[in-house]
């Protein structure tokens, strides 16, 4: 909270240079509180003006940061995950009033955020350069440099984690950062802004425009300021912003949609495939990009599957286990996905419909359904599941490829081999053996296909956020 409104509402100024910053249109959003109509807060409503406040900022903060020992940036990044951990109970309160999701998720959420800031500020020393044998007459070595200026704008699901996910990384190699979050969703991204500075990050090396992403999220991708984006999102955002990145010649990094494949074959340990199963379709009420969606079941144990699969399912708490869908569109996005369901003959085993209170919605499993079913390719982003029968291992791949997306995928197979020959041959930039472990911090997280290009996560992301220079000296 940074000051009242007329009507006494807290208020979300920008976090631009080191300090708040009111919005140069004196416009606010309004956020709403998840199942409801109740106002929550006020965020800034950002404008071109305001972005470029922040980008003069951030150029003008970027050089002495990438300058600085690369040590001195790791204890800063440390500092970060310190306060996010000592304000921990604060930020979940605020993040699962904005999104609405249980508290205890929350915390676990942003203790992964503060998480990505410990593991980058280990990695500051990692990016050193190569000597290059040029022959005796020549020095030759190569350096991996900041961008400069990074664009940062994340969506509304996993609102400080996120941020987290692409903002230490960049820190990490000396660019300095503007994020635009979700205008549903700004606070806890706007509470970074003021512990990071806390924690003694330089005023403008992190800086928070909050406000619609037409406007203020088009803008930062605009600015000629900003040299590279790293893109969470929708595919439409992103197809949008790539277009924007090629006309400046920029590179971006899209991390969007997915309809993941999740194979359980018949040799697999079933109540840890059921278990896991559900809990990754369900986790944050479906509204994960990773989450494990089309369940690809081998013919002879489908039955068997969908039986104890229901029964797991009927222990879900819808309100307790996830919590509401966080905007009013996409609770009503995931209740015309039943009426396409029903359209398309699916027939459902549990579930589909609201459980009547606020934007819940009840975990919901499909049988009876083909991969060429709307509501197995496109992405519903709500607690929904659907199961395949596949004949053999050829087919469970030949169905999990066949989609436009390549986010993630789970094989649950006791047996080893089938285990690396599956994953070597699933398009998918992720694949999760006998656990669906999205939510790591340590490895490489992207999309084939339509979910993207880019890695955030893991020592890779660094590579994401430097260009590499090659000098060569005449000795
Ligand atoms: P969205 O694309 O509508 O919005 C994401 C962000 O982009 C927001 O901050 C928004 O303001 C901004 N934005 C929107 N249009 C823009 C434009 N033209 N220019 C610049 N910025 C713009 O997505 P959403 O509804 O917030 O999030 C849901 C989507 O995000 C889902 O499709 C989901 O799969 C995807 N997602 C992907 C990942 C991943 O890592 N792959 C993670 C979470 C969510």
């Amino acid at each position: 909270m940074t000051s009242s409104s007329p009507a006494g509402a807290d208020r979300y100024q920008h976090w631009i240079g080191g300090r708040e910053h009111s919005p140069a249109a004196g416009e606010w959003i309004v956020s709403i509180r998840p199942g409801g109509t109740e106002p929550l807060h006020e965020i800034a409503r950002g404008d071109a003006e305001d972005v470029d406040s922040a980008v003069r900022a951030a150029q003008a903060a970027a050089p002495p940061w990438a300058a600085a020992r690369p040590a001195r940036r790791g204890r800063v990044l440390a500092g970060i995950a310190a306060g996010i951990r000592d304000q921990l109970s604060r930020l979940a309160e605020l993040e699962a009033a904005e999104t609405g999701k249980p508290r205890q998720q929350a915390e676990i959420e942003i203790k992964g955020a503060a998480a990505y800031f410990e593991y980058y500020a280990g990695l500051v020393n990692l990016p050193t350069g190569d000597i290059i044998d040029l022959g005796a007459g020549f020095h030759g070595y190569t350096r991996h440099e900041p961008f400069g200026v990074v664009g940062v704008i994340t969506p509304w699901n996993v609102p400080l984690n996120q941020a987290a996910r692409a903002v230490a990384p960049a820190l990490a190699v000396g660019n300095a950062v503007v994020c635009k979050p979700s205008e549903h969703t700004s606070a806890t991204t706007v509470e970074l802004g003021r512990i990071a500075a806390d924690a003694g990050l330089p005023p403008g090396v992190l800086n928070v425009v909050t406000g619609m992403g037409a406007v203020a999220g088009q803008a930062v991708v605009e600015h000629p300021g900003v040299r590279k984006v790293a893109f969470t999102g929708s595919v439409r955002a992103g197809r949008e912003i790539g277009r924007i990145a090629a006309d400046k010649i920029i590179p971006v990094t899209l991390e969007l949609g997915g309809k993941s494949p999740n194979i359980v074959f018949a040799d697999a340990d079933l109540p840890a495939a059921v278990a896991g199963s559900v809990r990754a379709f369900v986790a944050n009420a479906g509204q994960v990009c990773s989450n494990g969606t089309r369940l690809l079941v081998a013919e002879e144990i489908h039955e068997e599957f969908v039986d104890s699969l229901a029964a797991a399912v009927a222990d879900v708490k819808p309100g307790t286990d996830y919590g509401h869908q966080t905007t009013r569109e996409q609770f009503d996005a995931v209740l015309s996905y039943f009426d396409i369901a029903a359209a398309e003959g699916a027939t459902l085993v549990t579930g589909g419909r609201a459980t009547g209170e606020g934007w819940l919605i009840e975990p919901t499993v499909y049988t009876g359904v083909t991969n060429q079913m709307r509501i197995a390719r496109e992405e519903i982003f709500g607690p929904v599941v659907v199961v395949i029968p596949v004949a053999d291992e050829a087919d469970a791949i030949g169905q999990a490829n066949d989609s436009e997306y390549g986010l993630a995928a789970g094989v649950w197979t006791r047996d080893l081999a089938r285990a690396h020959r599956v994953a070597a041959q699933l398009q998918a930039g992720q694949v999760f053996v006998n656990d669906w472990t999205a939510g790591l911090v340590e490895g490489p997280f992207g999309g084939y296909k339509n979910s993207g290009h880019g890695r955030e996560k893991g020592v890779e992301a660094l590579r994401h956020y430097t260009q590499t220079k090659f000098v060569s000296i005449k000795i």
